[in-house]
């Protein structure tokens, strides 16, 4: 219980990865730390957290008791990361 926080953020880090790799949230090419949402439907996400769920993915497992915690999660990060540039190259004057 006292790692919760940390636990939470390895779930939302394995989340993002995910939403990352099914082209759903995309890497700004400028700032590594830009994320924002791609042009792919959040299914995709979705898909892809399910089908590595069900094929027993070591990290996943540890991390998520359930699919559907997964799924809610990959929902959680898709929705706070929503935007239709990154972060940083929509505040001018900082680079
Ligand atoms: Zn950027």
């Amino acid at each position: 219980m006292s790692d919760a926080l940390g636990h939470g953020e390895a779930q939302r880090n394995a989340a993002t990865g995910i939403a990352i790799e099914s082209g759903v949230l995309q890497v700004c090419a400028i700032h590594e730390d830009g994320i924002f949402t791609g042009p792919k439907n959040i299914e995709d996400a979705y898909k892809l957290g399910s089908a590595r769920f069900k094929r027993g993915d070591e990290q996943l497992k540890r991390l998520f008791s359930s699919q559907q915690e997964l799924t809610d999660c990959i929902q959680e990060v898709v929705t706070m990361r929503e935007a239709d540039v990154c972060g940083s190259c929509d505040s001018p004057g900082n680079s």
